[in-house]
């Protein structure tokens, strides 16, 4: 099951899991559209997988399977990855 988790790591801003702008990696790192789109070309920082629009669950199903709420992120920023 997919954590939801509640940030970009990039630019720590909020991404619920109603959200349209989250992009996921594989592992689930987890960033918003405008990071995606801009400094990250589409990849993960992390991994170098592909950066994929994040399902939304059902919010009748939130209550049964919250999202995560543990925030991860970046303290440095994210740079330009190296690929
Ligand atoms: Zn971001
Ligand atoms: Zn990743």
């Amino acid at each position: 099951m997919l954590e939801l988790r509640p940030n970009c790591e990039c630019c720590d801003c909020d991404l619920p899991p109603d959200s349209t702008d989250a992009r996921i990696c594989s592992f689930e790192c987890t960033f918003c559209r405008s990071c995606t789109e801009g400094v990250l070309g589409g990849r993960c920082p992390n991994c170098g997988g592909e950066l994929v629009a994040r399902p939304r669950r059902p919010v009748e199903k939130l209550a049964t399977y919250p999202p995560s709420v543990e925030r991860i992120f970046k303290r440095e920023g994210c740079a330009k990855p190296p690929w």
